[in-house]
């Protein structure tokens, strides 16, 4: 049984309702979660707010800065433990989990830096003036993060806006939630004060919902699907409450017949087959200039139906998906795209001893003629890609930029014009030329435009996110 972190203490629910946590590598129930509900989440708001006006405001910057260096050391001493949990609670591959935990730290450490080094200016007013502009935190911040990389997401919520003096409030998945407890109690015993950093289990609709709305939060962050994200806005609205939004996407690879092949297929691959495709930012459209398009389809397919699929401890290219809603979901449009007539050219393997009762896919390359089917548009969220041809540079920037999306995009050419010419076209948070990371670079400023949403994350630019202005106008004669 786990309990969840409230006030520096582990509590349960009030109710004392619990939700049963199953791991997708078996599907066997192996802990217990509170459901944590309107009720626990007041409390969590309260201990934020107690600790932000209270003992939180007496660390400094450097101070600040000092605790987060503290926890970053306890994640990597912590690494193989927080690794396996990571992996029993979402199904990813154990290499990909301690990526995934390596990058926490890297929040931590990212931010520990940057604590001391945001500074205010001083303007040139009227004679007689002197006016400063001194960056202030937010106060309480909330942060709803997803099951696909707890760990991940977590660092990237809260180690900016600890950074800033904010308290936080986070409302993690029901499905994956293991690895952000422990953390939390990992801030505990580096020295954070209590009520600093809460985490209130539950599920979406009832915790994550009461979170959204509270009337004592200053901001919220949300990180998950496009139906919920517009939700917490409305619910955010009504309090005038400051939200930042990273909803997914349906990131495009658009490649040039000049392109390096040796480069771009194994990458391309990588790009949707990690973490089992369940990443915002997976490459899951690829769009290659008709001259070379069955040349290089060929050489994708055969890369493509290297991939495996195991269990976390296999350690293959994809684990199992989350849950059985999202096993349906891929397997829905792998059967959509059949039905359409989209040529399957590549399939993935399952390894024949995985557990029977975990959720496992088929990864699944299609091969289109056109840009026309449903599978160029929704988020599939599983190790999915569909290709399509263009004939022009102009084409391929319009096929890029056709869906509601605008996370990420990749352009694979050897002419330096183009690169970056589509890259200035691409309607997206990032671009990359001549690579791809899905995910990567807790420096790089990173968030959506379009239906993936706004504000951003990531970088010195989340920095400036989870604070606030105040503007000091002080007349001296
Ligand atoms: P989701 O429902 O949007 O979940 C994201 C987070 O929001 C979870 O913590 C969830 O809690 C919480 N939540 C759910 N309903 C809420 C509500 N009414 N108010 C406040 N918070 C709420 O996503 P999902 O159902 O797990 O996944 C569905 C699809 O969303 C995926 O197939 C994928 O396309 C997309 N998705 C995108 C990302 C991304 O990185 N952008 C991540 C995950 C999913 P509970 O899980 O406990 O309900
Ligand atoms: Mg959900």
């Amino acid at each position: 049984m786990t309990q969840m972190i409230i006030n520096g203490k582990k509590v349960d629910s009030v109710s004392g309702r619990v939700l049963d946590v199953l791991s997708p590598v078996d599907g066997e129930k192996f802990s217990t979660i509170p459901r944590g509900d309107a009720k626990d989440i007041d409390l969590a708001v309260k201990a934020a707010r107690e600790a932000v006006e209270n003992q939180w405001k007496q660390f400094n910057a450097a101070e600040r800065g000092r605790l987060l260096t503290k926890l970053s050391s306890k994640v990597l001493e912590n690494l193989e433990e927080l690794a396996q949990l990571e992996a029993k609670d979402t199904g990813k591959a154990i290499t990909t989990a301690r990526t995934d935990i390596n990058v926490l730290a890297r929040y931590f450490e990212f931010y520990a830096g940057a604590a001391d080094k945001i500074h205010g200016e001083v303007i040139p007013f009227m004679n007689g003036y002197n006016v400063q502009v001194v960056r202030e935190p937010l106060g309480v911040t909330a942060h709803i993060i997803p099951w696909n990389y707890p760990a991940q997401m977590l660092g990237r919520a809260v180690a900016p806006a600890l950074a800033m003096g904010n308290a936080c409030v986070v409302k993690p998945a029901e499905d994956a939630c293991l690895s952000v407890i422990k953390v939390a109690e990992m801030a505990l015993e580096v020295g954070f004060p209590p009520g600093v950093l809460n985490v209130v289990t539950g599920l979406g609709e009832e915790a994550g919902a009461a979170l959204a709305k509270h009337h004592d939060i200053n901001f919220v962050s949300f990180t998950g699907s496009n139906e919920v994200g517009v939700l917490v806005q409305q619910a955010a609205a009504l309090n005038a409450v400051k939200c930042v939004l990273e909803l997914g996407g349906k990131s495009a690879h658009v490649v040039f017949k000049d392109a390096d092949f040796k480069l771009a297929v194994p990458t391309i691959v990588k790009g949707i087959v990690g973490n089992t495709g369940q990443t915002c930012t997976a490459g899951s459209r690829l769009l290659v200039q008709r001259d070379v398009y069955d040349e290089f389809m060929a050489l994708l397919a055969e890369e493509f139906s290297k991939v495996r699929v195991g269990s976390p401890a296999m350690d293959l290219n994809c684990g199992p998906v989350v849950n059985k809603a999202q096993f349906n979901r891929v397997n829905k449009y792998v059967e959509q795209g059949k039905q359409e007539g989209l040529e399957i050219i590549a399939e993935g393997a399952i390894d024949e001893n995985v557990p029977t009762k975990g959720y496992y896919v088929v990864p699944t390359l299609f091969k289109a003629h056109n840009h026309d089917s449903q599978l160029f548009q929704d988020e599939i969220f599983g190790p999915v890609l569909v290709a399509a041809p263009f004939d022009t540079e102009e084409e391929a920037i319009e096929l890029a930029n056709a869906t509601d999306y605008g996370l990420m995009g990749a352009v694979w050419t050897e002419n330096g014009g183009r690169q970056m010419r589509v890259a200035k076209a691409m309607k997206s948070g990032q671009v990359y030329i001549n690579g791809f990371g899905a995910g990567g670079g807790v420096e790089l400023p990173f968030g959506g435009v379009k239906r993936s949403g706004h504000g951003r994350e990531k970088g010195f630019i989340a920095l400036e996110e989870l604070s606030t202005t105040k503007t000091i106008i002080h007349f001296h004669g």
